[in-house]
């Protein structure tokens, strides 16, 4: 398997409630490595494109309120597997569907305060990487 990147965004909603050492210890307990991370409160117009896909569905107007509601952690995490490795320990979008022992299980409060974001695949992981980070901050 190629070791292969994906990016993370700890949510407002975690932040909030000081959740960022416990969803960090999830991911490397499963072996991935955070190989850049920084703690940023995304603007509005940032979180208009990020979540661009989404613009038409109902939720967007108040999934970017919420996203700029406080401080996120956007991270770029590395290992074997990575995007789909991350989706596994998250878990389903929403948390009532979520498998035990996944981060949204455990920690969202809701469909939309979900705890986290993880890429869908290594095309949406190298364009979300390069929206948030340069390449000198991240460190393998
Ligand atoms: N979301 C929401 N309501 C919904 C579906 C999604 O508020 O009915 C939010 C939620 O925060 C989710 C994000 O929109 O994480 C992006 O949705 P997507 O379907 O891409 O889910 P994800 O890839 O994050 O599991």
């Amino acid at each position: 398997m190629a070791v292969e990147r994906t990016f993370s965004i700890i949510k407002p909603d975690a932040t909030r409630r000081n959740l960022t050492g416990k969803i960090n210890a999830r991911f490397e307990e499963k072996g991935l490595r955070i190989v850049a991370q920084k703690r940023i409160h995304m603007s509005r117009a940032q979180a208009e494109q990020f979540y661009g896909v989404h613009k038409a569905r109902p939720f967007f107007n108040d999934l970017c309120t919420f996203m700029t509601s406080g401080p996120v952690v956007v991270q770029v995490l590395e290992g074997e597997n990575a995007v789909a490795k991350n989706r596994e320990i998250m878990g389903a979008t929403n948390p009532a569907n979520a498998d035990a022992g996944t981060i949204r299980k455990d920690f969202a409060e809701s469909i939309e305060a979900n705890s986290v974001h993880g890429s869908d695949s290594p095309e949406n992981a190298a364009i979300e990487i390069a929206y948030f980070f340069a390449g000198s901050e991240i460190v393998g």
